[in-house]
């Protein structure tokens, strides 16, 4: 297409109506049927980017190749859509404000008031062209986070405004996710909250295109030619978005309810070809239908938290799909791991992963769970800091040496992980750790080279400290190789053990780089050889 279309999806009523996977499903929807697509989020908080905030308060940070930290919601776009998302992908008020300040500074305004509107409405609307400019999408999706009716969120809906305004109605359009919510009392599904929030978005100048309608039960004719009236929608533009037992139903579900078809009739494209989705379908029904199963412990810190390890959980769902095997995860606590709990707590598990985290907190039950799974032979994959925890308990149990990270004592005798010399200098914590692709060079016969059948490849980096190359040769000889370098720094990426039938930790973050369509090697082969342990220890 020789003009890139801009959709917008805006979220009314309450927050987390899963307005990405909306977006989500329907770029895949729009993909299936041969078109490019993007996605991005615009998230009203004034953090910079989501680094700095806890895991509690926002799930799990998102780090796309080129670098930066950004929202959870790009966990679902890329595996979706398996296109790879980047800074452009997600923006957040914080950054938006930086860039204007920056300008300001740089007299970029000279002589003028710098004001909400036009200033931060043309940065936000720039930031919304910047990826149609590119020339490589017939689509760019645009979530704005929260919800309509935030004071936040108001001067990106402004935004959207103005975008709709310029473009007009053919090249661009808004999708309004709302909720109905069912009164069991009543025995009735609710239309007014929706009513409400298109009201309030028709304050701001927006007349949605198409409803897109969560709700528990489905809805009746009456429902939708009551919300198509008083919302001042076409009747084929409600979209019923009724709960799924996975996401990755719902492409689906929104092919059904034809809201790709309702899109491109609204923005004047047509299609030449129906949605191909075999391959997704393969996927889904290998999903729900696997013929083994496996259990897997996941050991961290925020595990109270679900959101905390979402890629690591969606790359499990991929994996088990591929290896037609159903992967239970049980969430386990390292503060609940001690050399007494351990066998315990580890018991019946077929394979272990030790997730990636920051701090002091639950690190000694981490080792601890490491010397178990190392000494009992099980199937272990450790993530960035679990990478580290392998290495600190091969360190203190077979080397014999007082080791550890100095992330947990800066005084160790023997800081087999250690922060680099330049990381020494930085003192601002946001956007300063080793984020982004980074190569890693393959040792040929390695396990690592036969996961990945390749000897170079390109992964994801969120993390401060680093292996200590002053003790990678007593590690080697012992049985710890490093199996993965850099070929820049020299720094190790991937450890394995020699005698041990799958033992890998991996400094990097595999799980950022797991789709549908192309699930992540060590996660399908960890799963592979978690099924393997299992059928030998029956
Ligand atoms: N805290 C460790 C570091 O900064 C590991 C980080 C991580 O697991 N992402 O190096």
């Amino acid at each position: 297409m020789s003009q890139a279309k801009y959709i917008f999806v805006t979220g009314g009523v309450t927050s987390s109506l899963g307005k990405g996977i909306i977006a989500a499903s329907l770029g895949k929807l729009l993909q299936a049927r041969g078109f490019t697509v993007t996605i991005q989020k615009f998230d009203p908080y004034i953090n910079i980017d989501p680094g700095t905030l806890n895991p509690y308060e926002h799930g799990e940070c998102y780090v796309t190749d080129d670098g930066p930290e950004t929202d959870l919601d790009l966990c679902t776009y890329e595996p979706f859509l398996n296109v790879r998302t980047s800074q452009a992908n997600n923006v957040t008020t914080g950054r938006i404000y930086n860039n204007v300040i920056t300008k300001e500074r740089h007299g970029e305004y000279l002589g003028k008031t710098v004001q909400v509107v036009p200033h931060i409405t043309d940065e936000i609307k720039r930031n919304i062209f910047l990826l149609g400019e590119t020339g490589q999408y017939d689509f760019i999706i645009t979530e704005i986070g929260g919800s309509v009716g935030d004071i936040e969120s108001l001067p990106f809906v402004e935004a959207v405004r103005q975008v709709r305004w310029e473009l007009g109605a053919n090249n661009s359009m808004v999708i309004h996710l709302t909720l109905i919510p069912y009164l069991k009392a009543a025995k009735e599904l609710k239309t007014k909250p929706t009513q409400h929030s298109v009201k309030e978005l028709l304050s701001y100048g927006i007349q949605p295109d198409i409803l897109v309608c969560r709700t528990e039960l489905p809805l009746s004719m009456e429902i939708r030619k009551k919300l198509a009236l008083f919302c001042n929608v076409n009747i084929n533009s409600v979209i019923e978005a009724i709960d799924a037992d996975t996401i990755y139903d719902v492409p689906l579900l929104m092919k059904k309810e034809k809201l790709d078809e309702r899109v491109l009739s609204k923005l004047k494209v047509t299609s030449k070809q129906e949605p191909e989705l075999e391959q997704w379908k393969g996927f889904l029904g290998k999903l729900k239908n696997p013929m083994n199963e496996v259990n897997i412990g996941l050991v961290g810190k925020y595990v109270s938290l679900p959101d905390a390890y979402k890629s690591i959980a969606e790359a499990f769902i991929h994996a088990g799909s591929q290896n037609d095997c159903k992967v239970n995860v049980s969430w386990i606590s390292s503060e609940d791991i001690t050399k007494e709990t351990v066998k315990e707590t580890l018991a019946g598990l077929d394979g272990v992963l030790v997730a990636p985290g920051f701090g002091e907190r639950g690190l000694e039950g981490k080792i601890e769970a490491v010397r178990y799974v190392r000494e009992n032979k099980i199937p272990f994959l450790g993530i960035c800091l679990g990478m580290q925890c392998a290495v600190v308990e091969f360190a203190r149990h077979v080397l014999k040496l007082e080791a550890s990270t100095t992330e947990l004592n800066p005084k160790t005798k023997h800081p087999v992980i250690d922060l680099m010399e330049e990381q020494k200098k930085i003192t601002t914590k946001g956007g300063t750790m080793r984020l982004g692709a980074y190569a890693c060079k393959l040792k040929k016969g390695s396990k690592a080279n036969h996961i990945y059948g390749d000897t170079l490849i390109h992964e994801r980096h969120r993390h401060r400290y680093e292996f200590n190359n002053k003790y990678l040769d007593q590690m080697e000889e012992a049985g710890m190789k490093a199996a993965g370098i850099n070929p820049d720094s020299g720094l190790v990426e991937v450890v394995e053990l020699k005698d041990h039938p799958w033992f890998v930790g991996v400094q990097y973050h595999p799980e950022l780089r797991s789709t549908v369509q192309n699930p992540h090697p060590l996660f399908s082969k960890f799963v592979g050889a978690a099924m393997e342990h299992k059928k030998n220890s029956q």
